[in-house]
């Protein structure tokens, strides 16, 4: 069999929905960003200016974004004869970068997309960037943030000021002859139900976030003339919720608690705010997984207009406009990191011991069999390993090549196994499902690439939360990977690695060894987590650059500079008012310079 370029496409997740439209791999094996009926090779954009590393922006993607899914909440609520509203906000915590919210005011014009604010530079933000659209302002941390919006209210369409405690109901009322009459009031509910997703610490009963029901009603009755200003309720169960279960618990939780309080208490209210929580699939494998959701951007919108409208009927009110305030889904494909690997080094080590074990390795004749001598190799690895003191070179150079030996010839004689044999398959599955010792031999990497980035600046959130961002070579797309290997940064920390990927082949596929080390690619039809990331050995003085998607979303805030290593390259993919692709270089370290 021979490896082509739908084989890459497959292993690296460039399929699906929305990957399908933003990538794809020419004949010459190339990683290409789509844009406008043309193919930009990635390499190319770097070796041009001779970058180590760079982030891609593609600013009309922010556009694509916002028309596609803006385009499913207006196609569903017309064709629904739903009679609330869309009206979507940008929040600014996602990612202010200036080309960003430049992308968001341009592309959501039309939509009358707006902002929210949650804190005072966030507000001073926003307010250079002036919409139609709504103006959440999150919170009233200060009075001089609040002052801002209100002595610039005239430029907005509409601007709303959440409270979350009695604190901050006090410091309106401390303002409220400036407020004016105009001004409208939300409440930030605090959601009983506990999102399911690595962000569900923002809801729940004991969250950091919201009003309990007690304080509403104290507020009610301390600030009685707030009760008439009140407009919307505000929700947000934590970013990237993953299951669609866990969705309409929460949309049914929100048009419940709505229904009541606009039914008992507060007739004013005329909005939903949905908060963020729209999903984004890193993964692109839609297993439901925290960077994978179970669900389409398509059934996120359907699920919740249904629930709103059905619960509405049955509370006898209004449907309530909708306020989606998702920013993640919006940003996270525009930006593409991209960095040159600088050095390839052995896992472990290049030597070679004879052993014994390796004759029984050779002549095993099952997977099953094989995977008892895989555990007595472990233990025998791990018996060694603990004799750390007073070891000389040459005991060292036996060691070295003994764990390199085995790890060598057990993969190579599972490969053999499967040629030879497809139905060992069903055997490697199990073993992998159960975590058996030969797994972990077949899905360790054999190389460290040295790539010439930071990981702490890049990509934080792997550092903070192992956030997966899919990495995908820029080049030979046209080959089998040659290796599992872990991937170093330049960083002086030993947090900066990441080993681990996650491979959802097809069912049917079936060249599931790497080239060169054996190593396991995945299983067909199955989530496999291997921990290496699939790559190729580049020939002689080849350039190989390795990208890693959708870093658009919180990546550029949270970014680090550990080892003094920040200020990446940028290269900024636009339209003009043609819609003409410019291309420009920012380099901070050098003049901005085009293209
Ligand atoms: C973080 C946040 C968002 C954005 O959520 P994503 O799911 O990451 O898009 C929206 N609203 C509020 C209140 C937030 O704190």
């Amino acid at each position: 069999m021979v490896w082509g370029i739908e084989n890459s496409r497959e292993l690296y997740g460039l399929k699906g929905v929305l990957n399908s439209q933003l990538f794809d791999i020419n004949e010459k094996g190339q990683l290409v960003i789509r844009i406008k009926n043309k193919e930009i090779p990635v390499a190319e954009l770097l070796e041009k200016h001779d970058l180590p590393g760079a982030n891609i922006r593609v600013l009309p993607w922010i556009g694509l974004m916002i028309d596609y899914i803006a385009g499913l909440f207006i196609e569903y609520i017309k064709n629904y004869g739903y009679r609330g509203s869309f009206k979507p906000v940008y929040p600014l915590k996602v990612n202010h970068n200036d080309m960003v919210l430049t992308s968001i005011k341009r592309y959501g014009e039309k939509y009358g997309w707006g902002w929210e604010a949650g804190t005072l530079p966030e507000i001073q933000k926003a307010l250079s960037y002036r919409t139609r659209g709504l103006f959440v302002v999150d919170g009233v941390k200060d009075l001089k943030g609040l002052e801002k919006v209100v002595m610039n209210k005239e430029a907005f369409g509409e601007a709303i000021i959440d409270i979350e405690s009695i604190k901050e109901a006090k410091l309106l009322d401390k303002i409220r002859e400036k407020l004016g009459e105009k001004i409208r009031v939300g409440l930030r509910i605090r959601p009983m139900f506990r999102g399911e997703s690595i962000w569900s610490s923002s809801s729940g009963l004991t969250s950091k976030f919201g009003l309990p029901l007690s304080s509403i009603y104290k507020i009610l009755d301390e600030q009685p003339w707030i009760r008439d200003r009140i407009v919307m309720l505000h929700f947000h169960y934590g970013s990237q919720i993953v299951t669609k279960k866990a969705l309409e618990k929460m949309f049914t939780e929100m048009i419940n608690t709505y229904a009541v309080l606009k039914s008992e208490l507060l007739p004013g209210l005329k909005y939903i705010d949905t908060g963020g929580g729209l999903a984004f699939d890193y993964e692109s494998s839609c297993s439901g997984s925290a960077y994978s959701p179970d669900y389409t951007f398509k059934e996120y919108v359907e699920t919740m207009i249904n629930i709103f409208k059905e619960k509405s009927k049955e509370y006898g009110i209004e449907e309530p406009d909708i306020v989606f305030e998702s920013g993640r889904a919006i940003v996270a494909p525009h930006r593409i990191s991209v960095a040159k690997v600088v050095d390839i080094r052995p896992y472990i080590s290049d030597l070679t011991t004879d052993v014994e074990l390796v004759d029984k390795i050779r002549s095993a004749k099952t997977i099953k069999e094989l995977s008892d001598i895989a555990r007595e190799s472990e233990n025998i690895i791990n018996r060694l390993l603990s004799y750390t003191d007073n070891i000389d070179l040459k005991r060292r150079e036996i060691l070295e090549g003994l764990i390199e030996t085995l790890y060598r010839e057990i993969t190579r004689k599972a490969k053999d196994l499967y040629l030879e044999n497809k139905e060992a398959l069903s055997q490697l599955e199990e073993n992998i499902r159960m975590g058996r010792p030969l797994y972990k031999f077949l899905v360790s990497p054999s190389k460290r690439f040295v790539l010439s980035f930071s990981i702490f600046s890049i990509l934080p959130d792997y550092v903070i939360l192992n956030q997966y961002f899919q990495p995908v070579p820029c080049t030979k797309l046209d080959k089998k990977p040659d290796v599992l290997a872990a991937i170093s940064d330049i960083t002086c920390d030993s947090m900066g690695e990441i080993s681990e990927y996650i491979s959802s082949l097809p069912k049917g596929f079936t060249e599931i060894f790497t080239e060169k080390d054996n190593r396991l690619l995945g299983i067909p039809g199955k989530r496999v987590i291997l921990r290496g990331i699939p790559l190729h050995l580049p020939s002689g003085d080849e350039e190989y650059y390795v990208a890693f998607l959708h870093t658009g979303a919180y990546q550029d805030p949270l970014s680090m500079s550990h080892n003094m290593i920040n200020n990446y390259p940028e290269i900024i993919i636009d339209e003009d008012d043609k819609g003409d692709i410019i291309i420009s270089y920012k380099d901070s370290s050098r003049d901005d310079y085009p293209l």
